[in-house]
C-alpha cells in the first residue's frame, strides 16, 4: 500500500449493519439507546460521543495489533520503566522548539549533545554541535545536507552549472538515504554486495569517489545483517584517495543502532571522532539509545562541519534560538526521557543492558544453528542482530515459510530478500532488545523447534507472496 487512502464511503456499512459495533454496555446507564450511535469509520460523525465509549471503540480496535514485545522485525524500544512513561507523560505538552518557553528542556536536549559528544570522543566536546530531531532518518537528512552545502560552497564554480552532486555508500543502507537523494537530487553511488560481504567494502567505496563526491556514508551496523562496518578501514582508503588525488572527503557515520552499543561494548573500536575524517555522525535515541519512539541525534564534529547558513535562527517566541531541523514543533518528552535515561543508567548500566542483547542474540543464534536446518550469516556479536538463511540442501520450505508458520504463534521475524549482487539470497532477521529476555528466546526456540517437523514434511515452500513478507527497513 503506498500511502494510506481516504476511503470512499459507499463501502460503509449502514447504521443498521454497524448496529452491533457498540457493547452495549458502553452505553451505561442506558444500555439499548446506547446501541443506536455507531459513529462512522471513514467519515466525521455528526456528532460527540461521551469519551469512554469513544475509548472503548479505539482501544478494542487497537487490541489487534501486534504484541510490540514480540516483535522482532523492529530495533525501536519497546519497552521503557515506568517512571519514564510518569516523565513522559508530565511533558507531552512541551513543544522542543518553543526553547525559549521551556528553557529547562532546552537545556536537557543541550546536556544530552554534550554527553554524545564525549561519548563519541569529539577532541573537543565543547566545540562540537549537534541537535535532537525525530530519528535517524531526519538526522541523517541534516547530516547529508551539511555534507552537500559544503561540498556546493567549495565547487561553487561548477555547482549547479555543470556538477552533480554524488554520495557513496553500501548498497545495505536504510531507506533514509534513499530518500535523502531522492529529496535533495543527489546521485546515490551504491557499493554492491559480492560473495560473503553483506556491507561496504571500503576499497570499492574509495573507488567509487570523484571530485563530485559529498561525502561517503559508513553504517555502523547494518540494517541487513546487524554487521559493523568498518568505519577505520574506510577512513585510511579515503586517506590514500586523498594523498594520490587531493580530494578530501569527509565521512558520515550512520550510527542508528551501533553508536549506542559500540561506545559501551566495543570501547576498543575506532569508529568514531577520534578518526579525523569523521564528520558527524547521528544515532537514534529511540533504538539502543533506549526511548521509546521518536528520538534521534545529529553531531557534528566542529562548528565548522555545519555551514552556518542552514541554522536558523528563530527570534519570534521570545528569544533568539538556533534551531537546525526539518521540522517545527516536536514532541519534548522523548528528550526528556533521553536525559532521563542517561542519569538512570550512566555508562556501566548501559553496558550492562547491551551486554545482555547481545548475550541474548549471540545465544539464541547458536541454539537456532543447532537445529541444524540453518546457516547463520552474522552472529549477533556486533549489532545483537543476526540473519540466517536455510541451508542448501533445505528444500522443503524456506525462509518466508519460517516467517509466516512463526507469525500464527505471534513471532514477528521478517523475512527478505537481499540487495545486488546477493539478489539470489533470502534471509530471516533477528533484532534482540532489551526486554527480550532469555526465557522470552528460549520460549521462541521451543516454538522453531515445534514447527520444525512440520516444515519439513512440506512437499515445496509454500509461501508463494514473497511480497507479503514482513518489512524490515527499520
Ligand atoms: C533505523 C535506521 C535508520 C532510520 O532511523 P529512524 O530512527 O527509524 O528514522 C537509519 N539508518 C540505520 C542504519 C538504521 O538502522
Amino acid at each position: 500500500m503506498p500511502l494510506h487512502r481516504g476511503s470512499a464511503h459507499e463501502g460503509e456499512p449502514s447504521a443498521a449493519q454497524r448496529r452491533l459495533a457498540l457493547n452495549p454496555f458502553y452505553g451505561e446507564a442506558d444500555p439499548v439507546a446506547g446501541m443506536e450511535s455507531a459513529p462512522p469509520r471513514h467519515r466525521m460523525p455528526d456528532g460527540p460521543l461521551p469519551p469512554h465509549t469513544a475509548y472503548g471503540l479505539v482501544h478494542d480496535e487497537l487490541m489487534l495489533d501486534g504484541n510490540s514485545r514480540l516483535n522482532l522485525a523492529t530495533f525501536v524500544t519497546t519497552w521503557m520503566e515506568p517512571q519514564a512513561a510518569v516523565l513522559m507523560g508530565e511533558c507531552r505538552d512541551k513543544n522542543m522548539i518553543d526553547k525559549d518557553e521551556y528553557p529547562r528542556t532546552a537545556e536537557l536536549e543541550r546536556r544530552c549533545v554534550a554527553m554524545l559528544a564525549d561519548l563519541w570522543h569529539a577532541p573537543d566536546p565543547s566545540a562540537a554541535v549537534g541537535c535532537s530531531t525525530t530519528g535517524s532518518s531526519e538526522a541523517c537528512m541534516l547530516a547529508a545536507m551539511a555534507l552537500k552545502r559544503r561540498w556546493a560552497a567549495k565547487n561553487a564554480d561548477r555547482y549547479p552549472a555543470t556538477a552533480r552532486p554524488n554520495l557513496v555508500m553500501g548498497v545495505n543502507v536504510q531507506v533514509c538515504w534513499e530518500k535523502f537523494c531522492t529529496f535533495w537530487e543527489v546521485e546515490p553511488r551504491l557499493v554492491p554486495m559480492e560473495g560473503d560481504r553483506f556491507h561496504l567494502d571500503p576499497q570499492a567505496a574509495a573507488d567509487l569517489c570523484d571530485e563530485n563526491t559529498i561525502g561517503v556514508v559508513g553504517v555502523l551496523g547494518s540494517t541487513f545483517d546487524g554487521s559493523y562496518e568498518p568505519i577505520a578501514e574506510l577512513c585510511a582508503a579515503l586517506d590514500r584517495l586523498q594523498e594520490r588525488t587531493g580530494l578530501d572527503i569527509p565521512v558520515h557515520v550512520d550510527g542508528a543502532s551501533g553508536a549506542m552499543v559500540a561506545p559501551f561494548l566495543d570501547e576498543e573500536l575506532v569508529w568514531d571522532f577520534r578518526l579525523p575524517r569523521v564528520s558527524s555522525i547521528n544515532t537514534s535515541g529511540h533504538k539502543y539509545g533506549l526511548v521509546y519512539p521518536g528520538v534521534g541525534w545529529a553531531l557534528w564534529r566542529s562548528a565548522a562541519e555545519l555551514p552556518e547558513e542552514l541554522v536558523f535562527r528563530v527570534n519570534y517566541l521570545g528569544g533568539d534560538m538556533p534551531t537546525f531541523a526539518l521540522n517545527f514543533s516536536r514532541p519534548g518528552a522523548q528528550v526528556v526521557a533521553q536525559y532521563y535515561t542517561f542519569l538512570r543508567l550512566g555508562r556501566d548500566g548501559y553496558r550492562a543492558v547491551q551486554q545482555a542483547a547481545r548475550d541474548v542474540a549471540t545465544g539464541l543464534a547458536a541454539k537456532i544453528e543447532e537445529l541444524g536446518d540453518f546457516r547463520l550469516l552474522t552472529r549477533g556479536d556486533q549489532l545483537p542482530v543476526f540473519a540466517l538463511t536455510t541451508r542448501p540442501e533445505v528444500k522443503s520450505y524456506d525462509v518466508f515459510d519460517v516467517s509466516r508458520r512463526l507469525r500464527e504463534r505471534g513471532w514477528l521475524v521478517p523475512a527478505y530478500t537481499f540487495p545486488a549482487n546477493r539478489e539470489d539470497l533470502s534471509v530471516l532477521r533477528i533484532v534482540c532488545r532489551n526486554g527480550f529476555s532469555s526465557d522470552l528466546a528460549e520460549l521462541l526456540i521451543e516454538d522453531l523447534r515445534l514447527l520444525m517437523p512440520e516444515l519439513r514434511a512440506q512437499p515445496h515452500p509454500l509461501t508463494r507472496d514473497q511480497n507479503a513478507a514482513t518489512s524490515f527497513h527499520h
